[in-house]
């Protein structure tokens, strides 16, 4: 069997996606800033794509920006709010400990640059207090900067409850939207947000290709120069086939995004029920609110590594944390926050669920992975010690 359960890392293309993608190459091939029919041909569908983007998340058009996915979305959001904070000597910044690398390196980077950046911590459940940014946003702050839903243990957060002590004071606030964006309703003016930033292969669309959502009014800054594509704002010939993909993608994601969240939510909580019964684990983020695809536990006594590699040997993909950070041996700065030890971050397991995800998979899930876990503990010197009494169990 062949179960694909890395659905946070990245989605295989929707039909639907494929065929606009396709559809969109041979029929609007023109560049659409050219004067000619090809060119204004282009352009329209360029235009139908902004609008039909824009209705989803409940903006104007203007005020979507085309880019080339997630990280670029964050990094342009984050820098537009800190050079346009730096002119009226505003150097602070809130963010989370458990951003996603897109958001937390460009931080660092403003760090360098004499930015105060604040990053809050999340409890032992992976949500943020909203009390904890009551506190720090203030009259010096020129971002804040909180994701809506974690790429690692799916935790939702009050992104609607911070966007508005962000109003209420004045300061920009952006969310990265790449992990909820099709996977729950997402409407910017509830969010209270300035920035949005979402990614197309998140939710069934090509890779290399995302949105920024910015409030008519709030300040841009451009990371790519050239031609007058996106306003100004950013330039580069638009990648139109990708972008008639991702709407695509986007419209289907949402058609009936109830459904889909009801459906899948259940075979998570089936599968987290499963997985429990394994002795000496733990699920991380909150088993209510998360994302209705997200499985991610700990298991102590093993390498979140070699299960990983067993289980690809079972045809089942998944993934210890997020794909960013493998490869590294540094445990997951997102389990580290939740209050997980080392050893035990190391022993990570995620597995998330999607559209196409079947009940016979979950089963399948349920069967392999805690025979799999058993296998490496029975290897494992550490476990020996554990069940001897040697070393405390900390899970
Ligand atoms: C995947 C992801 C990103 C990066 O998006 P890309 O389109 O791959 O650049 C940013 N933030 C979160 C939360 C993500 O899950």
């Amino acid at each position: 069997m062949f179960v694909y359960a890395d659905n946070a890392a990245t989605t295989k293309m929707r039909p639907s996606a494929l065929e606009a993608y396709v559809k969109t190459a041979e029929t609007f091939f023109g560049n659409p800033s050219s004067l000619h029919t090809a060119g204004q041909r282009a352009q329209e569908e360029l235009t139908r794509c902004r609008e039909e983007v824009a209705a989803v998340l409940g903006c104007t058009p203007r005020e979507i920006l085309f880019t080339s996915g997630g990280s670029e979305s964050d990094n342009q959001a984050i820098l537009s709010a800190a050079r346009a904070g730096a002119r009226k000597g505003k150097k602070k910044i809130v963010s989370t400990a458990i951003e996603h690398h897109a958001v937390l390196h460009t931080l660092k980077k403003l760090e360098g640059e004499g930015f105060n950046v604040v990053l809050l911590p999340v409890g032992t459940d992976g949500i943020v207090r909203t009390e904890d940014a009551e506190r720090e946003i203030d009259e010096n702050c020129c971002l804040v900067s909180v994701m809506l839903a974690n790429n690692e243990i799916g935790t939702i957060q009050p992104v609607e409850e911070i966007g508005a002590i962000c109003r209420g004071r004045g300061v920009p606030f952006h969310t990265d939207a790449v992990q909820a964006v099709g996977h729950l309703p997402v409407d910017v003016k509830k969010l209270n947000c300035d920035y949005l930033a979402l990614s197309a292969h998140k939710f069934g669309g090509p890779r290399g290709v995302g949105a920024l959502y910015v409030r008519t009014g709030a300040p841009i800054y451009n990371l790519i120069e050239g031609g007058a594509q996106e306003r100004g704002k950013r330039a580069g010939t638009e990648n139109l086939p990708a972008i008639a993909a991702m709407t695509a993608a986007l419209r289907e994601a949402v058609s009936d995004l109830p459904a889909y969240m009801e459906r899948v939510s259940a075979l998570r909580d089936e599968l987290i029920a499963n997985l429990k019964r394994i002795p000496h684990c733990a699920l991380n983020g909150d088993p209510v609110k998360r994302l209705c695809g997200n499985v991610s536990f700990c298991f102590e006594g093993i390498e979140g590594e070699s299960l990983l590699l067993l289980l690809d040997e079972k045809g089942i993909c998944a993934s210890s944390g997020s794909a960013c950070t493998s490869g590294s041996l540094d445990p997951s700065h997102v389990l580290l926050a939740i209050g997980r030890v080392h050893d035990v971050a190391h022993g990570s397991l995620r597995l998330t669920l999607g559209e196409d995800t079947t009940e016979e998979e979950i089963r399948y899930l349920s069967e392999e992975v805690p025979k799999v876990v058993e296998y490496l503990r029975n290897m494992s010197p550490v476990w020996r010690d554990l069940k001897e009494g040697k070393r405390q169990y900390i899970l």
